[in-house]
Formats: C-alpha cells, sequence, structure tokens
C-alpha cells in the first residue's frame, strides 16, 4: 500500500509518535509526506519516506496529484483545526480529491489508529472491492 503522512506543525510530534508506536506496520509499506513531516518521521523512525515539497509550498498538490492519478491508498493528515494555515485551499483541495477517489482519509488521531490497525488486519484494501463493482458503493 502506498502511505501519505502529512502533519501540521502542532501535530508533528503526534505523527511523530504515530510513526514510532506503528513503525512495524509501516515498514511493510510505501511512504510518502509532505517535506517536514517526513523529514521528521524519517529521522525518528529510520523508515525510508519519500519526501514531496513542504506542505505550503505545493506539498499538499503534490500528493493529491498522486490520488487523482490512483497512485495512493491511504492518507494520514493530521491537521491543525485551530490554527489557520496559508496554504488552506491545498489542504481543502486534498481532502476533497480523498472523498472524489474514495481514499481512506484519516484527520485525527483516533482515525489514523483505525486505518493502520485496519491496515494490519488487512481491512484496508476495501478499495479493490469497489472497483470490482465498476465503483458502485458497497452497500452496508
Ligand atoms: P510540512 O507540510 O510537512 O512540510 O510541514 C505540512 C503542511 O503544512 O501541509
Amino acid at each position: 500500500m502506498k502511505i501519505a503522512l502529512i502533519a501540521h506543525d502542532r501535530k508533528k510530534d503526534l505523527m511523530v509518535k504515530l510513526t514510532l508506536a506503528y513503525q512495524p506496520i509501516l515498514k511493510e509499506h510505501e511512504l510518502f509526506a509532505t517535506g517536514t513531516t517526513g523529514l521528521k518521521i524519517s529521522e525518528a523512525t529510520g523508515l525510508s519516506v519519500h519526501r514531496f515539497k513542504s506542505g505550503p509550498l505545493g506539498g499538499d498538490q503534490q500528493i493529491g496529484a498522486m490520488i487523482s492519478e490512483d497512485k495512493l491508498d491511504m492518507v494520514i493528515f493530521l491537521r491543525d483545526p485551530l490554527a489557520a494555515q496559508p496554504h488552506e485551499p491545498d489542504v481543502t483541495a486534498l481532502i476533497r480529491l480523498s472523498d472524489v477517489y474514495e481514499i481512506p482519509l484519516a484527520t485525527n488521531i483516533g482515525t489514523a489508529e483505525i486505518l493502520l490497525r485496519g491496515l494490519q488486519a488487512g481491512f484496508a484494501d476495501f478499495r479493490n472491492v469497489v472497483h470490482k463493482t465498476e465503483n458502485k458503493p458497497l452497500s452496508f
């Protein structure tokens, strides 16, 4: 699975804690991140992370482009709901594209843990089911 990891500044320590805790799972997957987030993760965990530009300099848009090309399977985006971001339109666009392409997206640590545990248990490839049923929504 190809997983994107992004954290706003006040969420970066939390992202490092998350990736340290789930390092054994994450190391089995291909990781992508915005510039500073990726640097902090790789320094703290030793995980190999493909780093895009920093978020405010276009990194969120680069990750959005991967989604639109069907090259990402999961996004963990620890956004800061209490601080204005200079690149808010990019943040909104990334969240929107995740929904357009039905990519599992976590925007907080609670959902992120559920996604990673789902990944470990093999639950997170539900998009294959959607694709195999000609993009019809799953009925639960
Ligand atoms: P950064 O970008 O990882 O380069 O800080 C994240 C963001 O603010 O979108």
